[in-house]
């Protein structure tokens, strides 16, 4: 049987707050965490990434404003699409549900291989706190930040 890749998606969310949403297709859903500062290509750079609820797989090409007075309300655009495949030949449901996920991207800004593991213990307002960080390869950038793609005046 032929199946096709996962795919995964960072979409930038201007909210209250901007920040990063990175999603992994997992489990028939869409495995979600939030990132503050963005993804960072730079492999000496640990981003801080909040576990948050799951998403259905339909959110994936969702781009748009989520309305006033809603959860989230704001702007959202896709900052990165593409396909993923976990490292090691694991059920990535258990991987993710042991808190150490190792993945190579394929998308259009991230690519190569990365790691996204859950700081032990570590919870804020009952989230867990997760790590995302680049491995060093030939898609690692010293000192990158996330662009900001998304206008401002529509924040
Ligand atoms: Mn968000």
């Amino acid at each position: 049987m032929v199946r096709s890749k996962p795919k995964f998606v960072v979409q930038e969310h201007h909210a209250s707050h901007l920040h990063w949403d990175f999603r992994l297709e997992i489990g028939g859903v869409l495995k979600s965490w939030s990132v503050p500062k963005g993804v960072s290509l730079d492999p000496s750079l640990k981003r801080l990434a909040v576990e948050v609820g799951d998403h259905s797989i339909g959110y994936l090409t969702f781009v748009g404003e989520l309305p006033e007075g809603s959860y989230g309300a704001g702007q959202v655009y896709r900052w990165d699409i593409g396909t993923f495949e976990l490292i090691e030949p694991t059920d990535p449901l258990e991987s993710w549900q042991k808190g150490s996920l190792r993945f190579k991207l394929y998308g259009e800004r991230l690519k190569g291989e990365w790691r996204l593991f859950k700081m032990k213990g570590r919870k804020e307002q009952g989230k867990p706190l997760w790590l995302l960080q680049k491995i060093k390869d030939e898609f690692a950038l010293a000192g990158h930040t996330a662009e900001i793609i998304g206008s401002v005046e529509k924040r």
